[in-house]
C-alpha cells in the first residue's frame, strides 16, 4: 500500500497479455525496444492493466476496471491473456472490500482493456448490470461521444455493453473537463491516446501521484516524448501532453502509475546525472 498524504493507495493487477509491438511501440525501430522489451517465440510484448483502488475519507475509489468477465474464450487466447492476481473481486477481497464497497468508479477512458469490467452478465447470461453496483461511474463526455460513435479505426475497441447501459440508467456521470471528484481527486484530461482521454491525480498534504493511463502506457513512454503506442489516436497531441506533464512531474516529484508497463508500473521521473529524465522504480507491487 502507498500512502499520498490522507489516501491510501493500492495497485490491482486485471490482466496480463501479450500484444504485438506494433501496438505497444508504434514507429519506433525494433532496433531500439527490443532490447528494452525483449519479445517472446511469437514475437509478442508483455502488456499488463493496473488499476488503483483509492481510499480516503471512508469512500472507495476504483481507477479503472480491465477487461472484466465479458471477454470470449476466444478474445482471451488470441491476447495470451492471464489474471495473475485474479479477477479484480479477488483482488478487492484482498484488502478486505467487495464490489458493493465502491462508491466511485473513475474511467480514463472506454477502450475495451480499461472499461471492460465496468459491467457484467446477470444470471440470466444476457442481461447487463453493472459490476459495482453502488458505485457512481465518471468519464469524460467527448471520450462518451466518441466512443457511442466510433470510426472504422476505433470500433474495435468500443463496445456500448461496457457503458451505454450504464449513462442511460444515470449511473455513470459525464464530465466537461478537470474535475475534482473528491478531496484531493482530480480527474485530469490528458488527450491524445483519445481525445477524451483522462489521467487521475491525487494530492494531499503535498504530496502528488498521477495514475497517467495511456499518455504513457509504459514508463519508457513517458521518458521519451517521441515514442508513442499505435493506439494514439492523436500521437502529436500526445507528445504535448508527456511534454507538460513531464514538467509536472519533476517539479512536485509525483509518483506516476503507468497502467500497461509489466516491468515499471511504478516510478519517479528524475533527472539522472547526464540531464535526461528516467522513471525510477518504486518498489510496490500489486495487492
Ligand atoms: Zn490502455
Amino acid at each position: 500500500m502507498l500512502q499520498i498524504g490522507d489516501l491510501r493507495v493500492h495497485l490491482l493487477n486485471e490482466h496480463l497479455i501479450k500484444v504485438d509491438p506494433g501496438g505497444a511501440f508504434g514507429l519506433v525501430p525494433r532496433a531500439l525496444w527490443s532490447p528494452l522489451m525483449p519479445p517472446d517465440e511469437d514475437h509478442l510484448v508483455p502488456m499488463c492493466a493496473t488499476c488503483l483502488l483509492v481510499q480516503t475519507a471512508g469512500r472507495n475509489i476504483l481507477v479503472d476496471t480491465g477487461y472484466g468477465s465479458k471477454i470470449t474464450d476466444k478474445q482471451k487466447a488470441n491476447m495470451r491473456l492471464q489474471r495473475p492476481q485474479g479477477v479484480l473481486s479477488e483482488s478487492l477481497a484482498r484488502i478486505g472490500l467487495s464490489p458493493a464497497d465502491i462508491h466511485l468508479v473513475i474511467d480514463t477512458h472506454l477502450h475495451g482493456d480499461h472499461a471492460g469490467g465496468n459491467t457484467h452478465y446477470g444470471k440470466d447470461g444476457q442481461t447487463i448490470i453493472p459490476a459495482f453496483p453502488n458505485a457512481e461511474y465518471v468519464v469524460q463526455r467527448r471520450e462518451y461521444g466518441d466512443a457511442m460513435h466510433p470510426n472504422e479505426r476505433t470500433r474495435a475497441t468500443y463496445f456500448p455493453i461496457n457503458y451505454q447501459p450504464l449513462v442511460e440508467s444515470g449511473q455513470m456521470r459525464l464530465l466537461d473537463g478537470d474535475t475534482e471528484l473528491l478531496s484531493g481527486v482530480y480527474g485530469v484530461v490528458t488527450r491524445g491516446h483519445t481525445p477524451g482521454h483522462m489521467s487521475v491525480r491525487l494530492e494531499s498534504a503535498g504530496q502528488h501521484l498521477l495514475f497517467v493511463c495511456d499518455m504513457a502506457s509504459y514508463a519508457i513512454h513517458f521518458e521519451r516524448l517521441g515514442w508513442m503506442t499505435g493506439y494514439d489516436v492523436e500521437p502529436l497531441e500526445t507528445l504535448e501532453s508527456k511534454r507538460r506533464w513531464q514538467k509536472w512531474a519533476l517539479e512536485t516529484e509525483a509518483t506516476l502509475v503507468f497502467p500497461h508497463d509489466p516491468q515499471r508500473p511504478i516510478g519517479r521521473y528524475v533527472l539522472g546525472e547526464d540531464g535526461k529524465g528516467k522513471v525510477e522504480p518504486i518498489a510496490e507491487t500489486w495487492v
